[in-house]
């Protein structure tokens, strides 16, 4: 009997956006996400699963060995990094870019700046590389209502078509990252399933290149 693989990956954009290229590797979900419950999807493939978690878990998960494989945004690798994992293919899905929003410019140029961000080491280490003094804030989302209510100077956070943002009267500033999903893999089962993940890579990577 083969070893099964484990995929991980969150509900939403980035499944809808992997499941083309999981099904050019030959693997089809049997249940939808949106509609079950389930959190262990079983697919075509037998020895093949996908675990439905949150975005951010999803390197948790693979580091661990808990799931072979997974999906996960640049920005939660930027900000979870370190952790025992190959990142060898870039999907150019869910794509986006880390930027420095605010007002206006002027609000950037405080001697010591107010952040608001979920991306706390990001933000740290972008602005300690421009030798920046600032106070970051922990929030868990809508980080746009900080500065219009005094809580911040300016966010981090990604960004796609900036309506979120004009909605908010805020402007994109600064440009941190590009940001769009990876591959990841976990390096223990790099070695202990090489040849099966191989080959799941090499079709994947195919699929990103014909699409
Ligand atoms: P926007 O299109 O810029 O108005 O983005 C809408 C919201 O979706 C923003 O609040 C972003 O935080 C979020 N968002 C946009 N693109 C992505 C992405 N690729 N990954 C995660 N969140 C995103």
């Amino acid at each position: 009997m083969d070893k099964i693989l484990t995929i991980a990956l969150s509900k939403g954009r980035i499944f809808e956006e992997t499941l083309p290229l999981l099904a050019h590797a030959g693997i089809t979900p049997i249940d939808d996400p949106e509609k079950s419950r389930k959190l262990i999807l079983d697919t075509n493939q037998s020895d093949v699963k996908l675990l439905i978690i949150r975005a951010s878990d999803v390197p948790t998960y693979v580091a661990h060995g808990a799931a072979q494989i997974g999906v996960a945004g640049k920005d939660v690798l930027l900000e979870q990094g370190g952790k025992d994992l190959y990142e060898p293919v870039d999907l150019h899905i869910a794509e986006c870019k880390l930027m420095v929003a605010a007002t206006d410019e002027a609000k950037l140029a405080k001697k010591r700046l107010r952040v608001a961000t979920k991306y706390v080491k990001t933000a740290r280490r972008y602005f300690a590389a421009k030798g920046k003094q600032v106070d970051v804030i922990k929030l868990y989302g809508s980080m746009e209502l900080a500065p219009l209510v005094g809580l911040a100077d300016c966010i981090v956070d990604v960004v796609d078509t900036g309506n979120t943002l004009k909605a908010n009267g805020l402007s994109p500033l600064e440009h941190i990252a590009d940001i769009s999903s990876r591959l990841i893999v976990n390096k223990a089962a790099m070695k202990t399933q090489c040849e099966r993940i191989k080959e799941f890579i090499s079709q994947i990577e195919h699929a990103v290149s014909t699409r």
